[in-house]
């Protein structure tokens, strides 16, 4: 599957506001999104009033960029939620909560998605005991995720968890430091999933 390889800092300002892809260095001074707080490109200082249709691209558009996701596999999970029973805004970021690299990232052994998602790809992790190595593998309600015996030595992933401690595991998952394990206990609702998006809006979107 496509990923986008491109500068990360690039994409926040594109959106005009922190979307955390990095890790620490986006809580200091050296944010792409604090030293130059206007969008890049030739244009980007003198961007006018956007469009309904442009603010409801810009939300789809923020939201693919928070989970590291192309524009077709994103389509697919809009259809899913689509046809699911729910709120489809809620049911999309659900969907998009429920993959192995985001679950990965929220444990804390990536310091972000991008991360997360090579660190499954190299075969890092187990999922019920049996090796995964798929980011977009949906999690379901009680799966255990954990860390493959060869890599429990991992120094990047034993940093990022150093780090990770501070902010801690969400609700929805039951982190075992110690074992370097941790179980998705149920799927988040949307008020646990504490992203500053208008879902809404990319229903409007994918609805025209
Ligand atoms: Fe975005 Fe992080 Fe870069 Fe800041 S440092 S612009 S939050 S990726």
């Amino acid at each position: 599957m496509a990923r986008y390889t491109g500068p990360l800092c690039r994409l926040c300002r594109r959106e005009g506001e922190k979307l955390f892809l990095k890790g620490i260095r986006c809580n200091t001074e050296k944010c792409g999104v604090e030293r130059r707080k206007y969008a890049p490109g030739q244009h980007g200082q003198n961007r006018g009033k956007l469009s309904d249709y442009g603010i409801q691209l810009r939300e789809k558009q923020k939201v693919r960029r928070i989970y590291g996701i192309m524009e077709r596999q994103f389509r697919g999970y809009f259809e899913e939620a689509a046809t699911t029973r729910g709120i489809t805004g809620e049911v999309l970021l659900q969907l998009l909560e429920r993959r192995l690299d985001n679950v990965v990232y929220r444990m804390g052994f990536a310091a972000n998605r991008r991360q997360a998602r090579q660190l499954v790809r190299h075969n890092h992790f187990l999922v019920n005991g049996r090796r995964v190595n798929i980011p977009s593998f949906l999690l379901r309600a009680g799966d255990v995720v954990e860390v493959v015996e060869a890599s429990r030595e991992n120094p990047i992933i034993a940093d990022n968890l150093a780090v990770a401690e501070h902010r801690g595991a969400p609700g929805w998952i039951e982190f075992d430091a110690k074992g370097l394990k941790g179980k998705f206990v149920r799927i988040p609702t949307r008020e646990e999933i504490q992203l500053p998006v208008q879902e809404q809006l990319i229903v409007e979107l994918y609805s025209k």
